[in-house]
């Protein structure tokens, strides 16, 4: 029996009839997290997780929610529902879905490395697992995060050395928050544009620890030179960094790893750093679950699934309406063509 179908609306679970990330409005949606691609306005009702809230409301508004606990299930017309850690964002889940003694998994997006502001990624033991596949190409291997934010580090040390301010980019949700984490916070104050310090409040919110941060104005201009200033990739092009004179930029995300991404993107240095898995860790995930059957969705879906059925799962594709926050402005959309480009020689490099 099909648990997950697609429908024009989105992901559909026939048995529960509930919908998964719906990109319309339905009666019932069960949520992964709250980036904009996965919970979209108008449905009637959300199922979510109690750490996803405040960073829902402020999405979704005064939406009618049910929220749960991890592992905790709930019924759904006899189809047994709970919500499974993903590692990706704060109250980011896979859901499991379990209905006469069939069990499938979606994953939403995922990460498998470590993130402090966020419940690590528990593998669920399903028949069929639907993964996301956003950088599924054996170019993609992450450097370890440790490494990453001492490159960070040593990048604003030496800027402020010379007073210049640092701006760093990163999405506004999640990746900001997980930047905020993990840099020192010793080497000078920390400034974030309004669009993070909204998410930091909601953070904070659900318990996450973040450094002290503080918006533009909140303090004295003389010590910009110093700072670290956390802003979504939105406002690269924008007036607001004019107040930083002599700044240098640098971009976290998981599409620097290509190469020429920090050119195009015209920064001085590029971070790797994604919330999504890399090609080892989608594996990982995959062989994980123990499931059979794979169902791969948004990002590299034809060379996962043809990757997986060369390797004797019984994989297939499903056409989402998913995107990727990570790309963030339309400069890194070249990125991702140019990736589209190169598949099959990764694999062969493979
Ligand atoms: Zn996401
Ligand atoms: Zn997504």
């Amino acid at each position: 029996m099909e648990l997950v179908v697609v429908r024009p609306q989105g992901l559909y679970c026939p048995p529960g009839d509930f919908y998964i990330d719906p990109w319309r409005p339905v009666e019932r949606a069960v949520l992964t997290h709250a980036h904009g691609d996965h919970a979209r306005p108008g449905s009637t009702k959300y199922l979510a997780t109690t750490y996803a809230e405040p960073v829902l409301r402020k999405r979704l508004g005064d939406a009618s929610f049910d929220l749960v606990a991890y592992a905790s299930p709930i019924d759904m017309h006899g189809v047994k529902v709970s919500l499974h850690p993903a590692g990706h964002i704060l109250g980011s889940a896979q859901v499991r879905i379990e209905y006469r003694g069939e069990v499938w998994a979606v994953s939403g997006d995922y990460k498998l490395e470590a993130d402090s502001t966020c419940a690590p990624f528990e593998p669920v033991r399903c028949h069929t697992f639907v993964t996301e596949s956003t950088f599924g190409l054996p170019i993609y291997r992450w450097t370890p995060q440790r490494q990453v934010f001492d490159e960070i580090n040593a990048w604003w040390q030496a800027n402020a050395a010379q007073r210049r301010p640092s701006v760093l980019y990163g999405y506004a949700l999640g990746k900001a928050q997980r930047l905020l984490a993990g840099v020192d916070a010793a080497i000078g104050p920390i400034l974030c544009h309004g669009a993070v310090e909204l998410v930091n409040a909601a953070y904070r919110l659900a318990g996450v620890t973040l450094p002290h941060t503080a918006r533009v104005g909140e303090i004295p201009a003389v010590q910009y030179p110093r700072a670290l200033i956390v802003a979504p990739p939105s406002a690269q092009s924008t007036t607001w960094l004019r107040r930083f004179p002599g700044l240098s930029d640098g971009f976290a995300s998981g599409w620097m790893r290509l190469r020429g991404a920090r050119r195009r993107r015209g920064v001085d240095r590029g971070f790797v750093l994604s919330d999504h898995a890399d090609w080892p860790g989608l594996l990982q995930a995959v062989s994980q679950t123990g499931a059979a059957r794979i169902i791969v969705t948004h990002g590299y879906s034809n060379v996962v699934a043809r990757w997986l059925q060369q390797h004797g799962l019984r994989a297939s594709t499903f056409d989402t309406e998913f995107g990727d926050e990570e790309t963030g402005a339309p400069a890194a959309a070249d990125d991702a063509e140019s990736a589209a480009r190169m598949p099959e020689a990764a694999l062969i490099a493979q």
